[in-house]
């Protein structure tokens, strides 16, 4: 990580920390309470209230679950199994398209990943040598009141709507004329629910590079309606030139990895890419001595929010003692310590953790296996081309979780 951007992510941990849990869930408990709250507005109202940015702090028409989800403190399964019982698949399809894209860009992501490793390549390049404008940018000093009351409530709280990210980035790109490269950057910095292929992918979406020929431009009219009137942008494109690159990679096939061996003394490694373990039911009788997370692989004050909590569940689940640790070299040696023959966790799609994983795999000779959900499992495979054809799979999706029983409801 380039210095720019590591401190940038400490400094949004410490503004934001005030109102990060607050806000947004940092434990499964706030983020069951959430879910509790949220259910009975995942039908018609979301579809119909979606799409409104009423302002910080005032965003009930949307779930606000993201930081959990990011993390599972909550799975993705567990929500869509919770809206549908409430409203049925039909009512709900908006919400659970929405919840699909997380799947889907995760998915395409890991059958792409070279386009994460060019982003961060291209972020080191660039922030050696910072765009006229970005400053100014960053710092909300456009002068287009809905873009810098945007990167205030970003830097304050964390967070911004959906429909406020798309007209953030197109804003970026296409008006002030900016690398989308270094606003994925900025808003991974201060996003609480940063995650590698909803960030990264959503950009490339705005930009034009995902799906051919499609764009993404903000228009002002638009925003004053869909933000109440609070905005009246001057000065927007109305023009967008998508960004030229190299062509995109091919396709490589999804990885392949280590499982658990359940019967092997284990130690449990906790990191953000999925923090509810003991929820999944084929590790329930997996062997753990011990439950470690790695500080390394935190990136700021809502990781270690949202680890504490998940070492204490796992810790209690299974019977073991909890600790941090600095990094993978040490919970390589409290395993070898503690007489574990595999250090077990969540799978680590294409980001900074599966980086260290496979940095540090390559200097162990401690196994470290990895349990990849039945969600991603069966969806991965058909993330391969655009969303249109992801969708077609959801209700086969749906049905596989055994969340639909099949009949049209
Ligand atoms: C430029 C840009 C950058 C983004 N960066 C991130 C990011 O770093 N991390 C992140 O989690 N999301 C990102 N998103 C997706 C989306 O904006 C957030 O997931 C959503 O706003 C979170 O708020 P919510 O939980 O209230 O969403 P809700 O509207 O309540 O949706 C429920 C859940 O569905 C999923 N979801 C909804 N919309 C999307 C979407 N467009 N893409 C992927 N998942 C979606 C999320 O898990 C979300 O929590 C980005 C979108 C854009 C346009």
């Amino acid at each position: 990580m380039a210095a720019w951007q590591h401190s940038a992510m400490l400094l949004s941990a410490q503004d934001r920390s005030s109102t990060l849990s607050f806000e947004f869930p940092l434990s499964r408990n706030a983020a069951l309470d959430r879910l509790a709250t949220f259910v009975p507005k995942a039908g018609r109202s979301y579809a119909e209230g979606r799409n409104s940015d009423a302002g910080p702090g005032r965003h009930q028409a949307v779930s606000r679950l993201s930081s959990a989800l990011r993390r599972r403190l909550i799975s993705e399964e567990e929500v869509a199994r919770a809206v549908v019982a409430a409203h049925g698949s039909q009512a709900a399809a908006k919400f659970l398209q929405e919840l699909f894209w997380r799947t889907y860009w995760k998915g395409w992501m890991e059958q792409h990943p070279a386009v994460w490793r060019a982003w961060r390549r291209d972020c080191d390049h660039r922030s050696k040598d910072l765009p006229a404008g970005y400053d100014v940018a960053v710092t909300g000093r456009t002068g287009i009141d809905a873009f810098d009351a945007w990167v205030r409530e970003l830097r304050e709280t964390g967070y911004l709507h959906n429909w406020a990210r798309m007209q953030f980035a197109s804003i970026w790109i296409f008006t002030l004329g900016l690398p989308w490269e270094l606003g994925a950057a900025f808003t991974f910095a201060h996003l609480v629910d940063a995650d590698p292929a909803s960030n990264t992918l959503s950009w490339r979406w705005v930009a034009g590079l995902h799906t051919q020929g499609k764009v993404y431009l903000a228009s002002a009219e638009r925003i004053r309606l869909h933000t109440g009137g609070r905005f009246d942008p001057q000065g927007l494109a109305t023009h967008a030139d998508v960004p030229r690159e190299t062509p995109a990679p091919d396709i490589v096939p999804l990885r392949t990895f280590d499982r658990p061996d359940l019967h092997a003394p284990t130690l449990l490694l906790l990191t953000p890419e999925d923090l509810s373990l003991e929820m999944e039911p084929m590790l329930a009788s997996l062997h753990v001595r011990r439950v470690v997370a790695c500080r390394r692989l935190c990136s700021g004050a809502a990781d270690i929010a949202a680890v504490a909590d998940g070492l204490q569940r796992a810790s209690s689940h299974w019977q073991a003692a909890a600790a941090w640790v600095d990094d993978l070299e040490a919970a390589a040696a409290l395993a070898a310590s503690e007489g574990c023959s595999q250090i077990v966790t969540g799978y680590a799609p294409v980001g900074p953790i599966a980086d260290a994983l496979a940095a540090h795999r390559s200097s162990t000779s401690m196994r470290i296996a990895e349990h990849c959900r039945g969600w991603d499992a069966r969806a991965w495979p058909h993330s391969r081309k655009g969303y249109f054809a992801f969708a077609k799979c959801i209700p086969d999706l749906l049905l596989a979780a055994g969340i639909t029983n099949g009949d049209t409801d």
